[in-house]
């Protein structure tokens, strides 16, 4: 009676331990999808690590880390959807010489995707306070906005009637 080898195929090396807030997951890397290898890396656990797979690099040097993204779209009611964003995630490039690169820091991005602005953790809290204090004065304004057209629909001959026959407790 054949009897199955009680050891299984072994790994020839045993694989390193990653490092505190690390975990191994897979990349594709190659120059064309047909000739790509998956590879496993390291990879920080803040990273969206799917896109090591969906958005395959050519050089394994080319591996970047990156976090989800927070956007800010402004809407208008003018030409064009949206034609201000502001796009921020958390980004490390593990190979880059410069320490503040190989960190993990804040990209933030225009609508473009021609303007790019690196952070560090201290200059990103920075930035969302002058954020927090530019939504407060975002509200004022709309107050005023509102209160002005108010003021100018007051002034409208229709919207005076309307408004005495509120005022008087009438249907309009
Ligand atoms: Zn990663």
């Amino acid at each position: 009676m054949g009897q199955l080898p009680m050891s299984t195929p072994a790994n020839c090396y045993e694989l390193p331990k990653p490092r505190p807030g690390h975990r191994f997951v897979p990349a594709k890397v190659g120059a064309t999808n047909d000739t790509s290898v998956i590879v496993l890396i390291e990879c920080p656990t803040w990273c969206s690590s799917e896109e090591h797979l969906s958005e395959p690099v050519r050089e394994l040097s080319d591996v970047m880390h990156r976090g989800p993204v927070a956007s800010v779209n402004v809407p208008t009611f003018g030409y064009g959807a949206y034609p201000v964003q502001l796009h921020a995630w958390v980004e490390a490039d593990p190979v880059a010489s410069d320490i503040e690169y190989r960190q993990a820091h804040i990209e933030v991005q225009d609508a473009g995707g021609n303007e790019f602005c690196h952070l560090t953790p201290d200059m990103a809290e920075k930035l969302a306070d002058e954020a927090i204090g530019f939504a407060s004065e975002l509200r004022h304004q709309a107050r005023i906005a509102r209160l002005a057209n108010q003021t100018v629909g007051d002034s409208d001959p229709d919207m005076d009637e309307a408004l005495r026959q509120v005022r008087q407790g009438g249907a309009v």
